[in-house]
């Protein structure tokens, strides 16, 4: 007897169409029979992480047996003080996904909806659709605009809200475009929104911006009692294996968040590690630093071969190729290169890649040279 189990999903999970993560390592290696393959497809930290959160995570594996403290108590009170807020204003995710999710679980369902815009971050959209919410998706401003190209549209953002708008997710800067919103746009485009709508600023790769005009979400926490601001130890801090990642919002919204928590949702190594990586700001400054100087080398090394790129302020780019990247994206892969393809972010001719080491993002331009002149 066959069971058709997605016929006995949710309406939401019916039709759902999973995240699609970057290629592994192994898995490229495995398939193809080569080794020493480059993967800068998830946007992880080519520095790896802080020595002090090694140690500190390698000291906590000595306790595994026991159950995490469930509220993340030093973690949070550390980030609070890092901040400025009080503990009771942070709330701690296995990744800031899971504090996206919880943002979801509590305000979405059927009869609702949840805003963002055209290729943003794909865990919006497959969050909003499997609570049964409608998903409703701004077109993004235009492949031909002056400053930034596939960027949020305020204005069509702002036209996709009506009463029954829950949530409104923004990325700054947007994964996978890279493209970003500054202070007065942002600020002004959040205060005109009702105030039942909750916003989720997610900031995953503001440590690496040096805009001096791009915003600070946690900033505004006074003025608006409806925004959540999302960040995450997966990016700048190197700790993407441990799923370490926060929300702050005011008392009154994360409580109401709080209640759909998973119980000791972040492991104890992730706390441990995630508290010594807030002790080590030289690593993170050397991220940032090594990130800056390695857009720089990408983007000089993409325009002299002529190819199109978004403006990007994170530590990814991504390229427009004039053609379909699917054969593009195998080519490199042949090569031991892993980006990520974007057909599943409605840009089929795209591919996004992940700032890497100066030699590595040597050894990704001359992949690319090669196989530019196959495909
Ligand atoms: C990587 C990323 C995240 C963070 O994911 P984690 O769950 O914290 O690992 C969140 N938002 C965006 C836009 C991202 O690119």
């Amino acid at each position: 007897m066959t069971v058709d189990f997605a016929a006995l999903a949710t309406p939401g999970v019916r039709s759902l169409q999973p995240y699609i993560p970057g290629k592994p390592i192994e898995e490229l290696e495995r398939e193809l029979g080569i080794s020493n393959s480059l993967k800068l497809a998830s946007n992880e930290n080519p520095l790896g992480s802080s020595p002090l959160a090694l140690e500190a995570a390698q000291r906590a594996a000595a306790e595994l047996h026991l159950y995490p403290d469930d509220i993340g108590f030093r973690l949070r009170q550390r980030l609070a003080a890092e901040h400025g807020v009080s503990a009771d204003q942070v709330l701690l995710g296995a990744g800031s996904s899971d504090v996206i999710s919880m943002v979801v679980r509590a305000f979405l369902g059927p009869g609702r909806n949840g805003v963002f815009a055209q290729h943003a971050f794909a865990m919006y959209p497959i969050y909003t659709q499997a609570s049964g919410a409608e998903c409703r998706a701004a077109v993004a401003l235009p492949a031909d605009h002056p400053d930034m190209p596939y960027g949020h549209d305020l204005q069509s953002l702002a036209a996709a809200v009506d009463e029954n708008t829950r949530v409104l997710f923004i990325a700054n800067p947007n994964n996978p475009t890279g493209t970003w919103l500054n202070a007065p746009e942002l600020k002004a485009f959040i205060a005109a929104l009702p105030a039942e709508v909750v916003v989720v600023l997610d900031e995953a790769y503001t440590e690496y911006v040096q805009q001096s005009d791009f915003p600070n979400g946690i900033g505004w926490l006074g003025e608006f009692p409806n925004l959540i601001v999302t960040r995450t130890f997966s990016k700048i801090y190197g700790l993407a294996g441990l799923r370490v990642g926060y929300g702050i919002a005011n008392p009154e919204l994360l409580a109401v968040v709080s209640r759909v928590r998973h119980p000791f949702n972040v492991g104890s190594m992730g706390l441990a590690a995630a508290e010594a990586a807030l002790d080590d700001p030289s690593f993170v400054a050397r991220s940032a630093e090594v990130n800056h100087l390695g857009l720089r080398q990408l983007e000089s090394a993409l325009d002299q071969l002529g190819l199109g790129r978004i403006p990007s302020v994170g530590n990814f780019l991504t390229l427009d190729l004039g053609r379909p990247a699917t054969d593009c994206y195998q080519a490199l892969l042949r090569q031991g290169v892993i980006l990520r393809p974007l057909a599943n972010y409605g840009m089929p001719q795209h591919l996004r890649v992940t700032v890497g080491t100066e030699e590595q993002n040597a050894r990704f331009i001359s992949a690319l040279e090669q196989v530019l002149k196959a495909c």
